[in-house]
């Protein structure tokens, strides 16, 4: 059966030096080196050095569960499939449990986060992120996956419970997707992260689809 597809949104941040990174790091800033170029050989060959949290990108278990599960170990079919994209650009501070009760997402679809953090270009360190309730509520509602704009589904909380019961719910963490043109609604979500192996994150390519 073939899908139509009416419009693509890519809200997959820009890879390159100089982006934004976690808390500004400077050790946490990509690097893309040209191993050769047509002054010295015939063909044009780069060698990049990334964090695996750059930009848009998925966490793995293994993030902050010692021994827990690496990214190649996630079913793609888990990647690829409904999803609600919901508008919480009014929200000040956190998401919490009360500004998703009534957002109408259902149990295996994936839930994708769209506050002012996408409408800023640079890293803000009050950035807003998922709160612990919200978490606890959205592994209850039994939802595939969560996606945010932000480069941290919380910020730096004590214990890290906002990624431990997403972890532990079975609930795939996607952090630092870019929704600033895209508009509340239903649509079919495409992920695709690096197949590497055994590790605790990658860079992925994500897609809304509508
Ligand atoms: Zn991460």
């Amino acid at each position: 059966m073939a899908i139509q597809i009416q419009q693509i949104y890519d809200i997959t941040a820009p890879v390159h030096p100089g982006m934004m990174v976690y808390k500004n790091k400077e050790a946490k800033q990509p690097k893309f080196m040209c191993v050769q170029d047509f002054t010295t050989a015939s063909c044009y060959e780069s060698r990049i050095d990334i964090d695996v949290h750059t930009g848009t990108h998925m966490d793995a278990p293994l993030h902050m569960i010692p021994n827990g599960a690496t990214i190649e170990t996630i079913n793609i079919e888990q990647l690829c499939g409904p999803a609600r994209l919901v508008d919480l650009t009014h929200v000040e501070d956190r998401i919490t449990k009360a500004d998703l009760e009534t957002c109408g997402v259902q149990a295996g679809e994936w839930l994708v986060l769209k506050t002012k953090n996408s409408l800023k270009e640079e890293f803000d360190f009050q950035f807003i992120f998922l709160a612990a309730d919200a978490a606890t509520w959205c592994v209850e509602q039994g939802i595939k996956g969560v996606a945010i704009d932000a480069l941290g589904v919380e910020r730096d909380q004590p214990g890290y419970p906002t990624h431990k019961t997403l972890f532990n719910g079975g609930v795939i963490i996607v952090e630092g997707i870019r929704a600033a043109d895209v508009p509340a609604g239903e649509y079919t979500l495409i992920l695709a992260p690096l197949r590497l192996v055994g590790t605790e994150a990658s860079p992925l390519r994500a897609l809304l689809l509508k």
